[in-house]
This record gives C-alpha cells, sequence and structure tokens, in this order.
C-alpha cells in the first residue's frame, strides 16, 4: 500500500515537472516595463492576459509589460496535445522618478497647430515602422549597451519641461559628446531613418523581430539606410542634441508593438568605464 503510494508520488512529481518544461522564460525580470523572453515547444500557443503572443517557429517569444502593469500576468500555454497550462507571475511594481527639465526650446513644450500636426504624422511614421514585426528572433541575444556613458534619464519618469508636466520618459538617457558612435544592441533589420523629427530629431528604429524594436533618439548622424540589416556591435549612428533635447546624449527606447519598455532589463548595469580601464591596466 505503501509502495502503491509511493508510485503515485512519483508519478505526480513527474507529470508537474514534465508540464513545467512546456514554458521557460529566459532571465526574465517581472517588474513594470520588463522584456519577457522565453521558449516553448514548437507548435505551442500562448496568451499572456488573454492576449495572442506571436511564437516562432522554433517555439521562441517575446512580450513586454507596460510601465504600469498591474501586479500579476496570467500566461496560457496551449500544447496541441495537453491540456491548457495557466501560470501566474507576480510583476514588480517600480518607483518612478519625477525628473525637471529646463532649457529645452519652448517651441517643443507649447508646440503651434502646424508642429503639433508634423509631430503627428512623425508619430504614425514610427508606429507603422513598429508594426513591422518581422520574423526573427534577434530578441533572444544578450543585449548590450549602445554605447557607455553618464545615465542622466531612465524609463518611467515623470517629467516636466521648463515646468510644464508631459508625459513619462520611456528611454534611458546617456550623456556622451556629439559625434560619439552608437552601436547595435542586438541584431536586427532597420525600420526606419529620419533626419529630423520634430520631438525626437534625428530617429532610427531598429527590428529585433517578433514586436520588439529599438529606437535611438536625438541623433546627430545616422550611418544605416532604412531596409538595411545590422550586426550587434555595428556602428549605426552618431550621438546628438537633436529635436527636444538640452545636450548630446543618446536616447534609447524599446517597444513591444506599441508597448513601451525598459531597455535596460535587457542589459546589465552600465560598464563603468574607469573600472575597465584599470582592469586593461597593466
Ligand atoms: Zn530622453
Amino acid at each position: 500500500m505503501t509502495l502503491w503510494l509511493r508510485h503515485i508520488a512519483l508519478l505526480l512529481l513527474a507529470l508537474t515537472a514534465g508540464s513545467a518544461q512546456a514554458l521557460e522564460i529566459r532571465d526574465g525580470q517581472w517588474q513594470q516595463g520588463a522584456v519577457i523572453r522565453g521558449s516553448v515547444p514548437p507548435g505551442t500557443a500562448i496568451t499572456v492576459d488573454d492576449k495572442p503572443v506571436r511564437v516562432s517557429e522554433e517555439g521562441l517569444f517575446v512580450f513586454g509589460l507596460d510601465r504600469d502593469a498591474p501586479a500579476s500576468v496570467t500566461v496560457t500555454v496551449k500544447t496541441p496535445e495537453a491540456e491548457p497550462q495557466v501560470r501566474r507571475f507576480d510583476v514588480k511594481a517600480r518607483d518612478y522618478r519625477i525628473q525637471r527639465i529646463e532649457g529645452v526650446p519652448q517651441s517643443t513644450v507649447t508646440p503651434n497647430p502646424e508642429q503639433v500636426a508634423r509631430a503627428r504624422k512623425e508619430a504614425a511614421m514610427a508606429w507603422k515602422a513598429r508594426q513591422k514585426a518581422l520574423e526573427r528572433t534577434d530578441f533572444m541575444t544578450d543585449f548590450q549597451w549602445p554605447l557607455t556613458g553618464i545615465i542622466t534619464g531612465v524609463y518611467g519618469s515623470q517629467r516636466f519641461y521648463n515646468g510644464e508636466p508631459r508625459r513619462p520618459h520611456y528611454g534611458v538617457d546617456i550623456a556622451a559628446p556629439q559625434g560619439t558612435t552608437v552601436v547595435a544592441p542586438a541584431p536586427g533589420v532597420v525600420t526606419l531613418v529620419h533626419d529630423d523629427m520634430f520631438f525626437s530629431g534625428g530617429t532610427l528604429i531598429v527590428d529585433h523581430g517578433q514586436g520588439l524594436s529599438s529606437t535611438f533618439i536625438h541623433l546627430h548622424k545616422i550611418l544605416v539606410e532604412e531596409g538595411d540589416e545590422v550586426a550587434q556591435g555595428q556602428a549605426i549612428a552618431q550621438v546628438g542634441a537633436t529635436g527636444r533635447a538640452t545636450g548630446p546624449h543618446l536616447d534609447w527606447r524599446m517597444n513591444w508593438f506599441d508597448h513601451r519598455v525598459d531597455p535596460t532589463t535587457l542589459v546589465g548595469p552600465m560598464p563603468d568605464p574607469e573600472a575597465s580601464a584599470e582592469q586593461s591596466a597593466p
């Protein structure tokens, strides 16, 4: 009798272990703004809070959590043979900063109707580029920083420009001299190049597949063209101060379709240029 019970217990353990393997999340930081990547057996369907998520032929997927994502997310995994597997993940709430920026051109804070129309048109271009969502799986790469420098702005901050409240900041700002090289943080395909958008100045979008894209703004110069395939670490642009900016810096943003996510959830801490100089010293 006890032997039977042990058999049943072992069988149950094996079953739970088997179903747990159906969904593998890669180094997921379950926090607001995070990019979540993972894999499932090929042919599996996934929904996140009842919304379908694209799965590649090899079973790779990516999705993003919003700045104000709720406290938990439900992921449902459906394989053709088995019962749907439902998993709940807790999402850590983040504390966002308040940032006051003085000295940006006042026209970029209170644009006139003509400028508003221009900015809307440009936003539509960027929106269209982000919907391309190419069938690529570059999003699984170990992302790298597009350049090293001092971080002067973080994801999610509530922003005041010249004293006036505006939308939260969705990128990471890295201060660097004008002309500093920006490299591709991961492979991808260039889906938008624009020399001078009203708010974002020189703007470049790189698609990393299945809806995940990087946007680089305030650029001085863009070194690639729409349709170019870029390799990780390839020089793609130069830092500038174009658009609504007070000085030269790179603003690196990330989207999963329309959802604005935090690119820093994909990279480690910013390498300390001094520390690396010390390390390489004899
Ligand atoms: Zn910024």
